[in-house]
């Protein structure tokens, strides 16, 4: 079986297991304990939350929370921006390609009264700046876009964006779940104020995420979105998920020193099955920009294919309709809906995600298969007659 299915999840990588595994032995400690295993377990945590600091260009450690994942970090991230500044402003900007977790949590914010715009985007997949400038208010308080969009790989503008939030004090979370272990990420070149991130995303366990909230110049205020025992300065209660943090800092420490690396390599593997099935098939189309896009992303349709069948008839390829966490769906994906591809196109996209433990031969086999089974698919449906 060949995976490439990387955005739906890394497999861990084996130097982010043997960090973790003593935390899931013998250093079992609380780290809110005040005796030796407490201390032993704090210790670490707090240098697991340095190794984050380094791969997102953080300032201080207190600027990043523990949490269960990128869902939990959006929904602390919006949510607690508006239970903190309601008194400043009631009014969201987000865009209509967000994760579900952005989007059910805006939907949300929206049956208790918020009001929120969501950003058209592009053909190419991504927003214009312009129209996110047209759409803050005076009661504008928070601007939500991600940075890579986990279907379409489509990287954001967030610098240019940041331009625009700053000097009129809105504030700017970014979704970085695709992009903090896989392209250049730093909060400040970027301008970000918030930013969510995932552990399962980036080669270390699922489960672990942060959310990383701007705590110098301009500081960030939170409503804790879930209480309990004030753990994580107040804004996540919670006992740590000790081993979880240890390998979302251990993938973190590798990302900061092999991301270049891994991205070259990635690239390079998404640049050859892109070219060999562009040369084997026609009608093949690539959904979303190529230039401003995630390295091992390749979101592509196959004209008079549908993707499920593509997928089914794939047994050994691990590949994605759309995005794993919408599939199931009979609609098809709301961010190729966003970018205008036709019905037909967006039920026909599958998304190839390819990650650093895939290997030329893992390319050249899962190109061959593809292309045999688009090829079938495309016969099958030559010699089924119209109803
Ligand atoms: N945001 C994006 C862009 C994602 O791709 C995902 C995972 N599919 C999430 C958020 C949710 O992350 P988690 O699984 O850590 O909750």
């Amino acid at each position: 079986m060949i995976y490439l299915d990387n955005q739906a999840t890394t497999p861990l990588d084996p130097r982010v297991l043997d960090a973790m595994l003593p935390y899931l032995t013998t250093r079992f400690g609380n780290p809110s304990s005040p005796h030796r295993y407490g201390r032993e377990a704090r210790d670490a945590v707090e240098e697991s939350r340095k190794q984050l600091c380094r791969l997102l260009g953080a300032r201080s450690t207190r600027e990043v929370v523990f949490t269960s994942g990128a869902t939990e970090s959006n929904n602390l991230a919006i949510k607690g921006v508006v239970g903190a500044l309601g008194h400043r402003g009631n009014h969201v900007i987000t865009t209509a390609i967000e994760h579900k977790s952005v989007l059910a949590t805006c939907s949300q914010l929206e049956d208790a009264g918020t009001a929120v715009t969501y950003l058209p985007v592009a053909g190419d997949g991504r927003v214009d700046p312009q129209r996110l400038k047209e759409a803050i208010t005076p009661r504008t308080i928070l601007v939500s876009v991600m940075h890579a969009n986990n279907e379409t790989g489509a990287l954001q503008p967030l610098e240019e964006i940041s331009s625009i939030t700053r000097p009129q004090g809105v504030l700017l979370h970014t979704d970085a779940a695709q992009s903090a272990g896989t392209i250049p990420f730093d909060v400040d070149l970027l301008g970000v104020d918030l930013a969510s991130m995932s552990g399962h995303k980036l080669y270390g366990p699922k489960g672990i995420g942060a959310l990383y909230v701007r705590r110098t110049e301009r500081t960030v205020l939170l409503e804790a979105q879930m209480v309990g025992g004030n753990q994580e300065q107040g804004l996540r209660s919670g006992t740590l998920n000790v081993p979880g943090i240890i390998g979302l800092g251990q993938a973190a420490a590798l990302l900061a020193e092999e991301r270049e690396a891994v991205a070259r390599h990635t690239m390079r593997l998404r640049e050859r099955l892109r070219m060999g099935l562009l040369e084997a098939l026609d009608d093949v189309q690539v959904n979303g920009s190529l230039h401003h896009r995630l390295p091992g992303n390749l979101n592509v349709s196959f004209a008079g294919v549908e993707a499920a069948d593509l997928l089914a008839s794939l047994p050994d390829v691990a590949l994605s309709e759309g995005s794993a966490c919408g599939t199931g769906q009979a609609a098809p994906s709301h961010v190729l809906s966003a970018m205008r591809v036709t019905r037909e196109q967006a039920r026909g996209a599958v998304r190839i995600s390819i990650g650093r433990f895939n290997s030329e031969a893992d390319i050249e086999l899962a190109l061959e298969c593809i292309v045999h089974a688009v090829r079938r698919a495309r016969c099958r449906h030559a010699r089924t007659p119209e109803l």
